[in-house]
């Protein structure tokens, strides 16, 4: 059997949001990149913990999930993101870019419609600070119907903690035992 995909978010993940006073996390450096389509005399500064590589590497080495970008940055985040953390060269769900205001457009997360075309009836952890209730229902229904479905969702202000991996690694390694129920 395949092992589950682990899709990855970056923003509010990696990434975390500056609190109200604007600091990020001691634990975490400051890079300035330049995205894909934008000019290099004009970066983007972003914030990243050189702890979540070595515990990302960690989980991959097991083997027990099949790690994909699913973010915003797109190919950004296999080329320009996750390189800085000393991860592979991983691949990415290649999202649309939508013209919305928020995140929920339509009560759950914009990515998940696409994400569930993506994964087919694959079983799936999926690590990203924006679920709503409804993305939780439909990662129910999903372990419902025979695709086991994991969502691992952290405090964008804190970002991603080393027992949501733990999580994630438990997980995977007792999913044939969840398909098989
Ligand atoms: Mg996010």
């Amino acid at each position: 059997m395949r092992s589950p995909y682990l899709l990855l978010d970056i923003d509010g993940v990696l990434i975390p949001f500056p609190d109200a006073d604007g600091t990020t996390p001691a634990t975490h450096a400051r890079h300035d990149v330049v995205p894909t389509g934008r000019s290099a005399d004009n970066p983007v500064t972003i914030w990243l913990n050189p702890d979540h590589g070595h515990l990302l590497m960690d989980v991959i080495r097991t083997g027990l999930v099949t790690p994909v970008w699913c973010t915003s940055w797109r190919q950004d985040a296999a080329t320009l993101v996750g390189p800085l953390l000393g991860l592979p060269v991983l691949p990415y769900v290649d999202l649309p870019r939508p013209q919305i205001t928020t995140s929920h457009p339509d009560g759950y997360l914009w990515k998940r419609d696409h994400v569930d075309t993506w994964l087919g009836d694959a079983p799936a952890i999926w690590i990203d600070d924006d679920f709503t209730r409804l993305d939780h229902g439909w990662a129910a229904a999903r372990t419902a119907r025979g695709a086991a479905t994991l969502l691992v969702q952290p405090d964008p202000h804190i970002g991603l903690q080393p027992e949501h991996l733990a999580q994630v690694t438990t997980w995977a390694a007792q999913v044939p035992a969840i398909r098989a129920a």
